[in-house]
């Protein structure tokens, strides 16, 4: 920068050199010129004067006619401004008009006056010791029938010519001078006028540069800079229409990458992280901005994945991998590995995709379970069944005494088959309809439903000797499946009979309360200890199975409550202390005012 000077100063002082040198040339040769043109026309007019005196003095240039002749002289000479000088052809001056010419010396040792008498016209110049200055002279002889009678001389000082000759050197200087101030003004107007359109474009350059590309640049009239101001405005539009496209399809990006579900991680040659979407935020449960731009073992201290990255940046195609990222729980990651090419092909990095399946292992986990539960659940009554009917087979049928006693044990297991069966198929019908939200509510009574329990289990109820209270608002309603409802509470009855010893009481009861409806199994029973309480909700989990089985449990009576309350919209919850009795509550949706 330090070097670089402004075009205007970098032209203006050239055009000055330049026209003051061409200016002092011509001067000087205008001068010269001049100087040669001006005693040149001197010489010629001294050349005519004299010619003028030869004709006036012809025929008289002699001894005898002296003294006219030098009155004629002296009339002459400073009429015309100009010593007049005549001459023997012996030298000797018999006529002068500015000098007595008895005093003056021989004058034929003269140069122009040898020239002269040679017949030529002489022509000196020197300095004069009778008038005492510098004069110009011309000689010419003077013919009298092809002979020289003498010679007339006239002169004029050489300070005359020399002051006309300053007079025009002055003025030569001073037009060169003008000429010279007029240049220099006309050449800073032109190199402002050509640096104008640059100083314009360089503006505008500038501001390209700071990103108003919808900015133009206006077209100059000079050819060469209007190409260049075209080509730039040409430039600026291309750029601009190239960052909207760039701008664009970023933006697309960016909207496709923060709506997928699944974790992306942009990875470049060296493991360090480039970008990650919102996915991947919360999977590793780091904002983007302390991830972006560092090291990808600094930032996401799984092994598993950092092993994956070193496989997909070296890899040439797709790889795919399952990670399981540890803790509580642990979280099941399908994992796709690309790598990221630049445009010669040469390998920047890679782009991994996480996916989080853990909530489809844990489904496929369940209903791997579920199948494992159901089977064993069905295998112990079938082999049951199958061991009694061979025994009968071999012979116990004869036996009259076992055979009522075995048939009566095959009868139990089939029942027990049955209410397996039936359970399952509930709860598949109740999961299937609340999927495809077939399940229709309305506005009901609830007492109705609780006095239908009641009925049911008023059997169970007094074999046990149990004692069944009812308490609920008859005017309590909400918007509820009846029958779904009823089989709800009449499986948490069922329970807190089946749990409670002889004589005690169960409190079934509904009541209005901050806004929803809460309807209360209340036993004296058995209770649940802590650690079961999150889990008696699961299909097949007992807490004790042999008393579950004794008392024609199938384990999925709770799970059956808990499907039908989701399908209301409502939650269930569970109060129990193992000796003290349960509480299970169920609280669906706002009630009727
Ligand atoms: P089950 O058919 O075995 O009763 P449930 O799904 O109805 O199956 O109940 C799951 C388990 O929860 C039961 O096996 C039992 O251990 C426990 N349980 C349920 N209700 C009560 C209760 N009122 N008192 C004590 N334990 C209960």
């Amino acid at each position: 920068m330090g070097n670089r000077r402004k075009l205007l100063w970098q032209l203006y002082p050239s055009y000055l050199v330049i026209t003051f040198v061409s200016v002092a040339a011509i001067a000087w040769f205008a001068s010269a010129a001049v100087k040669t043109l001006y005693f040149q026309s001197t010489t010629d007019d001294l050349k005519a004067r004299a010619k003028l005196i030869e004709e006036i003095i012809k025929w008289q240039l002699d001894h005898d006619h002296a003294i006219a002749l030098d009155k004629l002289c002296k009339e002459l000479g400073p009429a015309i401004a100009t010593r007049i000088t005549l001459i023997l052809p012996s030298g000797k001056v018999i006529a002068d008009s500015h000098e007595d010419p008895a005093q003056m010396e021989d004058h034929s040792i003269r140069p122009e006056f040898k020239d002269a008498i040679a017949g030529n016209v002489g022509v000196a110049q020197r300095y004069s010791f009778s008038v005492h200055q510098e004069m110009m002279y011309v000689a010419l002889p003077v013919l009298e029938k092809g002979d020289v009678a003498g010679v007339v001389r006239v002169s004029v000082p050489m300070v005359e010519v020399a002051a006309v000759l300053n007079r025009i050197y002055l003025q030569v200087a001073a037009g060169s001078i003008a000429i010279v101030v007029l240049a220099a003004l006309v050449s800073l107007f032109i190199s402002h006028r050509i640096n104008k359109p640059i100083t314009a474009l360089k503006g505008g350059a500038q501001r390209f540069a700071e990103g108003d590309l919808e900015y133009r640049l206006e077209v100059p009239h000079t050819e060469e800079i209007a190409a260049l101001a075209e080509a730039m405005n040409t430039m600026a539009a291309q750029l601009h229409s190239r960052f909207s496209t760039v701008t664009s399809q970023r933006n697309e990006l960016e909207a496709v990458l923060s709506s997928m579900m699944e974790a992306v991680l942009v990875i470049d040659a060296s493991e360090r992280v480039l970008r990650v979407n919102q996915s991947a935020e919360r999977l590793f449960d780091t904002p983007a901005h302390r991830m972006e731009g560092r090291s990808v073992r600094e930032v996401i201290r799984r092994t598993d994945l950092h092993r994956f990255v070193e496989k997909a940046l070296a890899a040439d195609q797709t790889v795919e991998g399952d990670i399981v990222f540890r803790g509580a729980p642990d979280r099941f990651i399908q994992a796709h590995g690309t790598p990221l090419k630049d445009a010669n092909g040469s390998r920047i990095g890679a782009l991994v995709v996480l996916n989080d399946v853990t909530r489809l292992k844990t489904l496929e986990n369940i209903r791997r379970d579920f199948v494992t539960n159901v089977s064993h659940e069905l295998r112990t009554p079938i082999t049951s069944i199958k061991g009694f009917l061979e025994t009968l087979k071999e012979g116990a049928i004869d036996d009259p005494e076992n055979r009522e006693r075995f048939l009566d044990i095959i009868l139990k297991h089939t029942n027990r088959l049955n209410m397996i069966i039936e359970d399952l198929l509930t709860l598949s019908k109740i999961e299937q309809e609340a999927e495809r939200k077939e399940i229709h509510l309305e506005e009901a009574n609830i007492i109705n439903v609780l006095e239908a329990v009641s009925k049911t289990c008023k059997n169970i109820a007094e074999e046990k000797n149990i004692a069944l209270l009812i308490n609920c608002d008859e005017k309590l309603a909400g918007r509820i499946n009846p029958t779904l409802l009823e089989q709800a509470v009449l499986n948490l009855v069922d329970n807190a009979i089946k749990y409670s010893d002889q004589g005690s009481i169960v409190h079934l009861d509904a009541r209005a309360s901050d806004g929803e409806i809460v309807i209360r199994v209340v036993d004296q029973g058995c209770g649940i200890s802590r650690e079961h309480l999150d889990r008696i909700f699961e299909r097949f989990y007992r807490v004790d199975k042999a008393r579950s089985r004794q008392a024609g449990g199938t384990g999925l009576g709770l799970a059956i409550v808990k499907h039908i309350v989701n399908a209301h919209g409502g939650r269930i919850e569970v109060r129990s202390s193992p000796g003290e009795g349960s509480t299970f509550s169920i609280h669906l949706g706002r009630p009727k005012e």
